[in-house]
């Protein structure tokens, strides 16, 4: 399935020229990179389970398209997927929100499992991971697995950076799901960073 990536609009240039601009400091840099993702989950809801019905205005009847918040999930990849979490929160606050604590390891760059909050069943529920740098994908694609057993409906990845190498490792282990990201960037580089990037996307969140 193809990613998509956000078209370049002068709105979303902009955010991304104030993120990957290193004097943009914590928590401006925050901000800007959760109106970003408000951005990327608002496009992802494509996705989301919905119901046609019709409502009443306070002049007449409408017919209207609904989604149905409470069977969606928002799962952040610690730590930096939290800075996801409040736009998700805000476009649909009868979401549930549950974690995943994977860490990098800096030598192998592979994903240690450290955290779940996960329910043991998520029948009926459509997933959507919230991760802003989706550079080797070994997290996003370890997070899918621990959600895949859990029997959802469906899962959809959601981030503000891709590598396309982590791009190409998420699509070929999860073929059906949906990819949203804000930029596909050029590449990885051998320490793991997607160049040009933004840096250490946690360590600018959380001004660390
Ligand atoms: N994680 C980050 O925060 N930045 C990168 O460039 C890659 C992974």
């Amino acid at each position: 399935m193809e990613p998509v990536v956000l078209h370049r609009k002068a709105s979303i240039a902009h955010l991304f020229s104030l993120i990957r601009d290193r004097e943009t400091e914590y928590p401006e840099f925050s901000t800007r990179l959760g109106v970003l993702g408000a951005t990327v989950i608002a496009e992802s809801l494509e996705y989301a389970p919905f119901k046609n019905l019709t409502i009443h205005t306070p002049l007449e009847p409408a017919n209207v398209r609904r989604i149905i918040e409470s069977d969606i999930v928002g799962i952040p990849i610690l730590r930096a997927g939290l800075g996801m979490v409040e736009p998700f929160q805000r476009i649909l606050p009868n979401a549930s929100v549950y974690h995943i604590g994977l860490k990098r390891d800096e030598k192998t760059l592979e994903p240690d499992y450290y955290y779940d909050s996960l329910p043991d069943d998520l029948t009926g529920r459509t997933i959507f991971i919230l991760d802003p740098m989706l550079a080797t994908g070994g997290s996003a694609i370890a997070a899918a697995q621990l959600v895949a057993k859990r029997n959802p409906v469906k899962i959809v990845f959601c981030g503000i950076i891709g590598a396309p190498e982590g791009l190409s490792a998420l699509s070929e282990a999860f073929p059906d799901m949906p990819i949203f990201l804000g930029a596909l960037d050029d590449h990885l580089d051998e320490t793991g960073y997607i160049r040009p990037g933004l840096g250490d996307a946690g360590d600018r969140l959380f001004g660390t």
